[in-house]
């Protein structure tokens, strides 16, 4: 393992950071209502990176206030569902045509190694604007035969609309800031919603660039306003608004559960992508030589901080000691260092509070007495690098086992008997993902019905398509992204009867 560090910057990118950034509402780029504006760092060095202007309350009302008139009275209403799809597909076209600023400026903002960006967080964005086009077109309802035995002998022709719940706020979190903007404005788009984005105060570059590329897509005034600022108040301000018809959450259990209390005002719709500690299940049978990279990816892609992350992880004891080993050699071999560096595959966390956060939690594994064979500390002279960490010697009734981590620590436990890790498995307040690792396939899909969790892979791990949905069971949330299923979060269906005769 060792540090590299990197300068180099987009020139792009660079213009894109010099001033103050502002915030886009009803089509124009203003200053925060307060005039406040805050900083947001480079996690690699700690520094300043760029001042965005800070939304607060007033700042969301305005905002709310033009998503209800471009939803209510706006040109986004009379548009075909095929120029609707068009303009959605155009985002995709110019969020592509300019994949390298965006991956800079995601690498700069979140710490994640450039080369991931350009590979995995633009072109997933790209894919899933593509994807939702399309279903613009495909919206459709039922015919339905009606029997209404109280009316015998009449005729009744009924069907079904499926119509744009409204004007909906999306608060995103700061692991994939493009890619969970993308998740959440595809379908809020391709169904007719009007949209207000607050992005993590952590990372809001990468959706206001996005915001300036929705402008020039021709997108009318209105449809999509992005309010950066802190969830305590811009955040916690749109979530409990009056006027808005839906609220779409992905962050932490913690604060999804804020979000519903703060929803049951007017009772808008709620749906929560949350957190997870999903099990990565290795079984003696599996092929180890694509088992050991899995499960060390599993938990270090994005240094950890995914909400699917194979954070606890299963080994069949007679191969435990060399999966184990395996993972650590991996994790052993990881170049930590700034994101802009191309040697880098590890970056750093996103900040400070979340370094201190990943650093407690070690803390708490080793006073409870788990043992690191590779990592367990903080590693750097600057910024909020944390060295990926391999946890033996834990039990399930740990912190570190229970609990999100949300950085690169995994806890490896052995089992002994199949049958048993079922339901060690899906002992968890969380259900977002699980993973099982076989030859067998009659023991896969067993496994994969009964794990609780929204997505289970089977001899992979972390794949994700715009057309897969994903999103939790249990405490991990209300919902699915992508896919169909997540169109159904932004519809509301109508029954119309006419009758015939
Ligand atoms: P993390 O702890 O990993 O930063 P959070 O759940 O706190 O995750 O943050 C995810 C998103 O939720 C961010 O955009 C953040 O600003 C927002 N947020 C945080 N607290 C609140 C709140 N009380 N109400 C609404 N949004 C919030």
């Amino acid at each position: 393992m060792g540090i590299a560090v990197s300068p180099q910057i987009h020139p792009r990118v660079a213009d894109f950071i010099e001033k103050p950034r502002k915030m886009l509402i009803n089509g124009k780029w203003i200053n925060a209502a307060s005039g406040k504006i805050f900083p947001t760092y480079n996690p690699a060095t700690g520094e300043v990176l760029a001042q965005v202007a800070e939304g607060d309350r007033e700042d969301i009302e305005q905002a709310v206030k033009a998503a209800r008139r471009a939803f209510d009275h706006g040109p986004w209403r009379r548009m075909t569902a095929s120029e609707r799809g068009r303009l959605i597909w155009k985002l995709g076209d110019l969020l592509e045509a300019n994949t390298e600023e965006f991956a800079y400026l995601e690498s700069l903002d979140n710490g994640k190694p450039l080369g991931v960006a350009k590979a995995a967080d633009v072109p997933l964005a790209v894919d899933l604007f593509r994807y939702m086009a399309g279903w613009a077109t495909k919206l459709e309802g039922n015919t339905i035969p009606l029997s209404v035995p109280y009316t015998p002998g009449a005729k009744y022709l009924a069907y079904t609309l499926r119509e744009p719940v409204g004007v909906v706020g999306q608060i995103i979190p700061w692991n994939f800031p493009l890619l969970m903007a993308a998740w959440k404005l595809g379908p809020a788009l391709a169904t007719g919603c009007t949209v207000i984005l607050k992005p993590a105060e952590q990372t809001p570059l990468s959706a206001l660039r996005l915001g300036e590329l929705i402008v020039e897509a021709g997108f009318p005034d209105g449809v999509v306003n992005i309010v950066p600022g802190y969830g305590e108040t811009a955040g916690a301000a749109l979530a409990a608004h009056s006027d808005v018809d839906k609220i779409a959450f992905t962050g932490s259990t913690e604060v999804g559960k804020l979000i519903v209390h703060a929803a049951a005002g007017n009772l808008k719709k709620v749906s929560l992508e949350l957190g997870g500690k999903s099990p990565n299940v290795v079984f003696k049978d599996a092929d180890l030589e694509s088992a050991i990279p899995g499960a060390a990816s599993a938990i270090f892609f994005n240094h950890g901080q995914c909400c699917c992350a194979g954070s606890r992880l299963y080994v069949e004891k007679s191969v435990f000691d060399r999966v184990v080993e395996g993972v650590a050699e991996h994790a052993r071999k990881i170049t930590v260092g700034s994101g802009l560096d191309p040697e880098t595959q590890m970056g750093p966390l996103v900040s400070e509070e979340q370094l201190n956060r990943v650093c407690g939690y070690l803390e708490a594994g080793f006073s409870e007495g788990a043992k690191a064979i590779i990592g367990g500390r903080k590693t750097g002279e600057k910024g909020y690098f944390v060295e990926p960490t391999v946890l033996i010697n834990t039990r399930e009734d740990m912190k570190v086992v229970r609990e999100e981590i949300f950085g690169p620590v995994v806890t490896a436990m052995p089992f002994e008997d199949p049958e048993e890790i079922l339901t060690r498995a899906n002992d968890s307040s969380y259900g977002l993902a699980a993973a099982v690792w076989t030859r067998d396939i009659s023991k896969a899909h067993r496994l994969a019905d009964g794990l609780r969790a929204g997505t289970v892979w089977i001899n992979c791990y972390n794949i994700f398509d715009a057309a897969m949905p994903f999103g939790g069971y249990k405490q991990s949330g209300w919902g699915r992204e992508m896919g169909h299923d997540a169109l159904n979060l932004y519809t509301q269906t109508k029954a119309v009867c006419t009758r015939l005769s």
